[in-house]
């Protein structure tokens, strides 16, 4: 069979599932198993494809077929135009969220109000895979950005992506809840937290950040049996918000406030239905300049307000 077949006959079996993506997610499954790329793969479609390369596609598209998505399969997902490592213990990075570090970006590049003053210190709460923290940090050097997630084995992918991408030691992680572990009442006293940057866990509750960020678990948890079936196979601690989506959010609107600087800006992304009450939330916690963003579908993603 040769590649060209192959490619005809696999996205065929994905698209009779219901797969929309099927001839790409087919093409990124036979490159990986040949160790090419997609674009690589465009020109050698008359190529005859051994038996052991054809049995170890079949499982591939045997499991994208059965419902895991391709990012899982492949192990990485592109994010920013970098790659980024994934498995079933993090959320697969979306475009959607790019929304958060283009808007990120953009007000620390306006330097207006929110994120004024030197040096910049960003925290990335629920840092899942760590896109948004090493992105931001690629795209920025001069940023100061730690970053926490609830999930050892979440903390542990973004770490690995840290490392790949920017260099050890560029990013400050920490496992706990949201703030938990900048908090001076936390239950676990700081240094158990601090696998990076020890020498630093005494300053975390003086030192404030200019730039909150988070993409939330903001999925209410009712909705969730609704969703697809690549989506159910991803974390439900980085999708389940509670009974109305807004729980996790909440604590963080209630919490950043103890963790900004003064005119600092808290920046999340939710669901665009959930805007509103956000916003009521928001000014509610004494937070102005109240922000909206779109993302590529047009809707409105991100949510961003200023404590003064
Ligand atoms: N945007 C994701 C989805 O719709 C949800 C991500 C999240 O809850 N943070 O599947």
């Amino acid at each position: 069979m040769t590649v060209r077949e192959a490619l005809t006959e696999s996205a065929g079996t994905l698209k009779k599932v219901g797969i929309e993506t099927s001839s790409l997610d087919a093409s990124l499954l036979l490159a990986q198993v040949l160790g090419t790329n997609r674009t690589a793969l465009a020109s050698c479609g008359a190529d005859q494809l051994s038996q052991e390369i054809l049995a170890a596609f079949q499982s591939l598209i045997d499991r994208r077929k059965n419902g895991e998505c391709t990012a899982y399969i492949l192990g990485k997902k592109e994010f920013r135009g970098l790659e980024f490592f994934v498995n079933p213990s993090v959320l697969v990075p979306r475009p959607d969220t790019e929304t958060l570090v283009e808007a990120a970006i953009e007000r620390i590049r306006s330097g207006e109000r929110g994120v004024g003053g030197e040096p910049i210190r960003v925290l990335d709460l629920c840092t899942g895979s760590g896109a948004i923290a090493v992105a931001l940090k690629h795209e920025m050097p001069a940023l100061e950005v730690w970053a926490t997630d609830i999930s050892a084995e979440a903390l542990e992918t973004a770490k690995a992506n840290a490392a790949r991408l920017l260099g050890d030691n560029s990013i400050n992680f920490y496992l706990g809840d949201l703030f938990e572990p900048f908090s001076a009442t936390s239950h676990s006293p700081l240094p158990a937290h601090c696998s990076l940057f020890t020498a630093h866990c005494s300053l975390l509750t003086a030192d404030r950040f200019s730039l909150i960020v988070c993409n939330p678990p903001y999925i209410p948890s009712d909705d969730i049996k609704t969703l697809s079936v690549e989506v159910q196979k991803e974390p439900r601690l980085a999708l389940d918000g509670g009974k109305s989506g807004l729980e996790t959010i909440k604590q963080v609107i209630n919490g950043a406030p103890d963790y900004l600087s003064q005119g600092g800006m808290l920046l999340m992304e939710a669901d665009p239905r959930q805007m509103k009450d956000i916003a009521v939330l928001l000014e509610k916690r004494g937070f102005s300049c109240l922000q909206l963003y779109k993302d590529m579908s047009d809707f409105e993603r991100v949510i961003g307000g200023v404590y003064e």
